[in-house]
């Protein structure tokens, strides 16, 4: 594995009133080298924490995270410096994440600077090249991020990121804050990019289709936890879990839709509130199919014979394997 978090906790103390809010507990994923690890839940579910985690722009409260074998959990910024190199991010918001008075030249240059490489009369025709990979051939480098349009901007965020030729990238809803039209050309420049470089990715969204379209596998977060994880294709095929079903049947395709026989899974009860963490099995407010041992017990993360899937549900699959096949049958 190129990055590793091995049952990873975060605390924050301050949240919600003063009470002390475990936004991760306990989270184990690893992504391997040239692959794509999509991790996908609602908002609030603690996913961006991960991310930040994952990049070590905050700090653990429990468990350990390796870069290329090594533990960096007690790493401290300049210690950080040469895994950073390798270890690259892409926000949500391409505008907030670009230094707004610094021109498209400067911004492309901080990585260099940063990381004291210099290229002297070559550092131009570098920036230029990196803009022109991820499909801005000759645009105006001495203007303001302000002049560009989001998809732009989300282009120049990507080239900078891969300005020093990382080996990973950790990219937060890099998508979700586009217009629909163009975060697929964003995906796909990422996916393409994938393919020229081998690069590996951790690529978070809220939304399941996008992950489902660039995820080598796929891992589902809920208040915290992982609640299932396996190949994209068994994910999307045959979810176990309930919460997996629930949000891969509330996102049909339009065929699905007219199909007859189609039923959305129903999320019920309150949304998840990491201050306020239920008993047992953390979804079970909201599942069509609690019963009292989902109120008493948690479920553990477990493998389950013959899917290659890990489910933290204690149904599954007896009890939920069907209906994952039909959600996945009707997309
Ligand atoms: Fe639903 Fe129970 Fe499974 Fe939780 S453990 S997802 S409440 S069936
Ligand atoms: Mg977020």
């Amino acid at each position: 594995a190129l990055l590793e978090l091995d049952a990873v906790s975060k605390t924050f103390s301050q949240r919600h009133g003063g009470r002390a809010v475990q936004a991760v507990a306990g989270v184990s994923l690893a992504v391997g080298k040239g692959e794509t690890l999509g991790l996908v839940g609602e908002s609030g579910c603690g996913k961006s924490t991960l991310a930040r985690l994952a990049l070590k722009l905050v700090d653990v409260t429990d468990g350990r995270v390796r870069f290329d074998g090594v533990d960096v959990t007690g790493f401290a910024s300049r210690r950080m410096l040469p895994i950073r190199r390798r270890l690259q991010a892409v926000f949500q918001d391409p505008l907030a994440s670009l230094n707004a008075r610094m021109t498209i030249a400067e911004v492309m240059r901080e990585p260099f600077d940063t990381h004291g490489v210099k290229l002297g009369a070559e550092l131009e025709t570098r920036i230029r090249e990196l803009l022109s990979f991820v499909g801005l051939e000759n645009i105006g480098i001495r203007k303001l991020p302000g002049q560009f349009s989001g998809g732009q901007l989300q282009r120049i965020a990507i080239a900078r990121a891969l300005a020093l030729e990382p080996e990973i990238i950790v990219a937060d809803e890099p998508t979700s804050a586009l217009d629909p039209s163009i975060q697929a050309q964003i995906v796909n420049l990422m996916l393409q990019i994938q393919r020229k470089r081998g690069i590996s990715y951790l690529i978070i969204s809220h939304d399941l289709d996008v992950i489902g379209h660039v995820a080598d596998r796929i891992a589902v977060m809920y208040l915290g936890i992982i609640i299932e994880q396996g190949t994209a294709d068994a994910i999307m095929q045959r979810p176990l879990h309930p919460y997996t079903q629930a949000l891969l049947s509330a996102a049909p395709t339009l065929a699905a839709r007219r199909q007859v026989g189609w039923k959305r899974i129903m999320l019920t009860g309150d949304p998840p509130n990491p201050a306020d963490v239920p008993s047992g099995c953390r979804f079970h407010p909201r599942c069509h199919l609690a019963r009292d041992i989902c109120r008493e017990k948690v479920p553990p993360l477990r493998a389950t014979p013959g899917t290659g899937q890990m489910v933290a549900c204690h149904l599954a699959p007896d009890e939920t394997a069907q209906a994952g096949a039909e959600v996945g049958r009707a997309r």
